[in-house]
């Protein structure tokens, strides 16, 4: 057997104790400088570096770190950064924090850019911001080089991995008249240029990321493409760099023809989302390019089974000369945790199952090296019969018909019901849930986790912030009230960790937005309800207050798309199955007294297909119901709001609607309410409170810019539909900026319920 070449698209960066994480909040607080934040950060990376060494992978990428985020990185090497950031007059980094943060202190106030999910993952990105002034060139000391310097420098030849041009582009928001394609001159210059000081530095290969080539891509996208990279590949070919174009998380259909003709010296196609690619290659493929055949699954956290992954090669050697396919992993590792070696106390019968970054690298070696034991051990493995299916589970799904979907009487009705049981003011106020985690909250769960206090001791201290958050709440004069989830860690670790069928690790963070990590639970076995979650919680809060306090729960679509879910039953039906157990939670709070019940699906976006033509058949078609199912029992008079994360869902506004929730919240603030005019021109339905300040940023609004807002919001939706909220939970915000944010939410809508 010829011993194959192997590479990697990126490896996570946040470190495998979220270094980088604990370092940048101390450096924001002051507590560590720009110096020993930048130091931190250079562990991390040369960590990375030598475990993909270690493993033997032959194309070890670099500038695959970062601060906060890659295409935040791309724009500043560019110099896309608003004159506003710049003009704060602070160092690099901090600028660079402060169009990912915002900015409120003695230099100035400026707001964040808006943020966005990175295609299908749970990862974000913040959106450049390109003007008519906009000057594209290089940086000084642009990054990419940087990184490349540094790993030479420790004995490592890595591949410098760009963000390309296109998707650069693609992804950007304009707010002059300039267009993308006034943008590609000075692009392809600076890429050039800094291909040819990696290419001094001596570097010899550069791989450009274009995962915005597996989107649905018109005739005007198609040049853009095809103007960026026939001239782009001849300058680079002349610093004498060869150049990869590497594309991820799904297939390159509609530009593969092109893609092909182009003069690049390596092709990187995904094979594991991508469901045409082998179908491309059918139709040729370059004879001297390497192909980097993503065959390891770089978002799920389950092993490869290597007679499948043999059995794909083979498959894609009919087309390809063996000799040019190169083992690489589907997209970047940073979509799944470090490593199952820092698992000390899931059992092994689960572990051995589990395959995170560290353990992926080292399976692209193994398949390249068919190492024989290896393959039997693998093959041993997947003999393993697992336990998975629940009869009471599956006797519930078969059970479902039309009528679990569909709840009456119709929401119009509902609401004149509604309106007589509540009997709110006019642009009621609330909050989307949480309120923040302090220390002790934090340590109180710990405490209990770790066996140092009873769980009467936690229930207690619990009991005391909740009736603390109700006395605030209604001190601030909000009108539905939450208890303000001290119980929960997470939105979908909680759930899952009151439900069968989940199984937990304990360090297997994975990267959300900035250095924000998330720790899914991995679905394991038939999800199931055995007792209630949150009744108590609820119920205590409610004794409380006479406002009423929402029941507080997280959607099936949500923990399934925050879950890493199996691979042998279909994500139609794990969602059922974890709908059904929503459902009996539903239930149970409306028995006990709870009227507004709210179920978050923040990540219902997550799964959408990239491709729209898919978005029906593969996906809305069940999730939309699966939401529906959770609620469609209840009695008219209990309302039932949502919440989004990221408003952007003007596209899919009429699935929305027909979730048929009572009220959505939903972030707006970032996004410049834009969904607005989306609601207005498809008669949605649905109850609305568009998030009226950003919670993701320490800044506090004040009354008159919330005002401000509101009168944008009723510009163009029906006053008696609006309601007034934070755009998300107030989680990871501090104390003192959340009293302060919200006592001027509730004053600016007392002022405006005067107008
Ligand atoms: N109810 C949750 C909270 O307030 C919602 C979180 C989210 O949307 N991400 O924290
Ligand atoms: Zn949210």
């Amino acid at each position: 057997m010829t011993l194959r070449k192997t590479s990697v698209i990126g490896f996570p960066r946040i470190g495998k104790n979220r270094e980088l994480k604990f370092a940048s909040e101390k450096f924001f607080k002051g507590e560590i400088s720009e110096e020993e934040l930048k130091k931190i950060a250079s562990e991390l990376r040369l960590y990375g570096w030598k475990k993909q060494q270690e493993a033997g992978i032959t194309f070890i990428p670099s500038n695959d770190f970062s601060f906060y985020d890659n295409l935040l990185d791309t724009a500043f090497l560019l110099n896309v950064i608003p004159d506003r950031y710049k003009q704060l007059g602070i160092s690099d980094l901090e600028t660079y924090f402060a169009v990912a943060h915002g900015y409120q202190g003695i230099k100035g106030d400026v707001k964040a850019l808006p943020m966005k999910k990175w295609f299908n993952t749970n990862y974000h990105y913040i959106v450049p911001s390109i003007d008519d002034q906009t000057q594209i060139k290089l940086t000084n000391i642009p990054k990419p080089l940087f990184e490349y310097n540094e790993a030479k420098a420790a004995g490592i030849q890595t591949i410098p991995s760009l963000i390309g041009i296109y998707t650069f582009l693609h992804l950007s928001n304009y707010t002059g008249v300039k267009k993308a394609e006034d943008f590609v001159d000075d692009a392809i210059k600076a890429y050039t240029q800094l291909a040819e000081q990696l290419h001094a530095a001596g570097a010899k290969w550069l791989s450009i990321a274009e995962p915005a080539l597996v989107f649905d891509i018109n005739e005007r996208e198609k040049s853009l493409f095809k103007k960026i990279y026939v001239s782009l590949i001849e300058k680079i070919h002349a610093t004498g760099l060869k150049v990869s174009l590497q594309t991820y998380f799904g297939d390159v259909r509609d530009v593969y023809a092109d893609l092909i003709a182009l003069n690049f010296d390596g092709i990187g196609l995904d094979f594991i989302e991508g469901k045409k690619s082998i179908e491309l290659l059918k139709s040729g493929f370059p004879k001297n390019t390497l192909l980097f055949a993503g065959i390891v699954n770089g978002k799920n956290i389950w092993r490869s089974e290597y007679e499948k992954k043999n059995a794909l090669l083979n498959e894609i050697g009919k087309y390809v000369d063996p000799q040019n396919i190169i083992i690489s992993t589907s997209c970047s590792l940073l979509h799944v945790p470090y490593t199952v070696d820092s698992e000390n106390v899931l059992p092994d019968c689960f572990k051995r199952h589990l395959a995170f970054a560290e353990e992926k690298i080292q399976e692209l070696n193994d398949i390249a090296n068919q190492d024989k034991t290896k393959h039997e051990q693998n093959k041993a493995l997947f003999a393993e019969e697992r336990i998975k299916k629940n009869p009471a589970v599956q006797q519930a799904l078969n059970k479902l018909s039309e009528a679990d979907f569909k709840r009456s009487p119709e929401r119009d009705d509902r609401k004149k019901i509604q309106k007589n049981v509540f009997k709110l003011p006019s642009y009621p106020t609330t909050t989307i849930g949480s309120f923040p985690q302090t220390a002790d909250v934090r340590s109180n769960r710990a405490a209990y986790k770790k066996g140092n206090i009873s769980i009467e001791q936690y229930r207690e201290f619990n009991r005391k912030k909740i009736s603390e958050c109700i006395a605030l709440q209604e001190h601030l004069g909000l009108d539905v009230l939450v208890h303000g989830e001290f119980e929960r860690n997470d939105m979908v670790e909680y759930f899952g960790n009151n439900l069968d069928g989940f199984i937990f690790t304990q360090n297997a963070w994975v990267q959300s937005y900035g250095t924000r990590c998330v720790k899914p639970p991995v679905i394991w076995e038939d999800v199931h309800r055995s007792a209630p979650i949150t009744v108590e919680w609820s119920v205590f809060a409610q004794s409380r207050t006479n406002k009423p306090v929402k029941g507080m729960l997280t959607g099936p679509v949500t923990i399934l798309n925050w879950s890493f879910p199996r691979e042998d039953v279909s994500l139609k039906e794990q969602t059922q199955q974890i709908g059904l157990a929503i459902r009996d939670e539903v239930l149970d709070l409306e028995k006990n007294g709870i009227k507004i019940i709210q179920i978050d699906e923040a990540a219902l976006r997550e799964k959408l297909p990239l491709r729209k033509s898919d978005w029906h058949s593969e996906y809305l078609d069940w999730a939309i119901p699966a939401f529906r199912l959770v609620h469609a029992k209840v009695k008219p008079e209990t309302q039932i709001h949502t919440h989004m994360c990221y408003s952007e869902f003007g596209d899919i506004i009429k699935d929305i609607d027909a979730m048929d929730a009572d009220v959505i919240t939903f972030e707006a603030s970032r996004s410049d309410l834009k969904l607005l005019d989306a609601i207005k021109e498809t008669n949605f339905r649905t109850q609305v409170g568009p998030g009226v300040y950003d919670i993701h940023s320490p800044r506090v609004p004040s009354v008159e810019e919330i005002i401000d807002t509101l009168h944008k919001i009723t510009a163009k939706i029906d006053k008696e539909n609006v309601w007034v909220n934070p755009d998300c939970g107030l989680k990871t915000r501090g104390e003192e900026e959340t009293t302060a944010s919200l006592k001027n939410l509730v004053e600016a809508a007392a002022k405006l319920r005067k107008e």
